[in-house]
């Protein structure tokens, strides 16, 4: 029996020793899960946005989405819509200092402020095709001969094609109601670009039509304070609405040389969708 035995033990002990190999073996394959940590931060970050400060090449460059969109400084944008061979759309040019302007097939007004509703940019990007779409008191001074479409809060429209919505836009806050107030029935837009959905909010506070604003991929916020938000009401604001990303617009002519700090607070009081700070585009 004995001679039985002991080949058995032996048999066990070797199985023993592989099961012992193999688990140790698992354990090491099991490892990598550690380095994937800094993936996970990266992807954090991106969350929080911290937009275009992507520094160490890890963040993404501007997105896709933007790449169609101009900036000429305060609430003043240009969109090229890619479905539609490319037509030009500009909401509230805005002291266009150059020439050489691709003209609009769209023209979006906010408001009748000189700031957003200002004749000489318009002149700059007409043709005789452009059709402007405005809010009261803006058309008798713009002074120009095309096609006019009066816009009005909470209306959906289809101009050759081209689909928006208006949004009212206002302020709430005592000391401001003066400047946009609801009568004047002043609008922000909400645009379906390039198969995107992009939000132009016009001089406003945060206001509760902002909470059912839908799916935004791109939202342009003031953050400026005195007329409209200030970076903390538009932080909230930014929060609730949620876009893809969110576009600050409309402070660095009212906070002049302190506007990067503002963007830095912006930047680090959003975390409901990425901040990406444009570049200013001049002609
Ligand atoms: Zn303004």
């Amino acid at each position: 029996m004995k001679l039985v035995v002991l080949p058995l033990l032996a048999a066990v002990l070797v199985v023993l020793l592989f099961i012992a190999g193999c688990s140790s073996a698992e354990k090491q394959q099991g490892q990598p899960e550690k380095p994937e940590q800094p993936v996970q931060y990266v992807i954090e970050d991106y969350v929080a946005g911290s937009g275009e400060e992507s520094g160490g090449g890890i963040m993404p460059e501007v997105p896709e989405v933007l790449s169609s969109v101009k900036w000429f400084g305060h609430a003043s944008f240009m969109f090229t819509d890619r479905n539609s061979g490319n037509k030009i759309y500009y909401v509230d040019p805005f002291e266009f200092k150059g020439g050489s302007y691709e003209k609009a097939d769209i023209v979006f007004i906010t408001h009748a402020h000189y700031d957003h509703c200002d004749p000489s940019a318009v002149k700059k990007i007409l043709k005789p095709t452009t059709v402007i779409v405005v809010p009261g008191g803006c058309k008798e001074k713009l002074k120009v001969n095309a096609e006019f479409i009066d816009a009005v809060p909470n209306k959906e429209y289809d101009v050759n094609g081209f689909k928006f919505r208006t949004v009212p836009a206002y302020n709430v806050k005592p000391g401001r109601l003066q400047y946009h107030p609801k009568s004047n029935s002043w609008v922000g837009y909400v645009f379906q670009l390039n198969n995107q959905t992009v939000y132009h909010a016009g001089d406003t506070d945060f206001i509760p039509e902002m909470k059912q604003l839908g799916k935004i991929s791109v939202a342009l916020l003031p953050i400026g304070g005195t007329y409209t938000m200030d970076v903390d009401e538009a932080i909230a604001a930014a929060n609730t609405i949620a876009a893809d990303i969110t576009v600050p617009m409309h402070y660095r002519m009212l906070l002049g040389s302190n506007y990067s700090s503002a963007e830095e607070k912006f930047k680090a009081g959003v975390k409901n969708s990425k901040v990406v700070i444009l570049e200013e585009v001049t002609a």
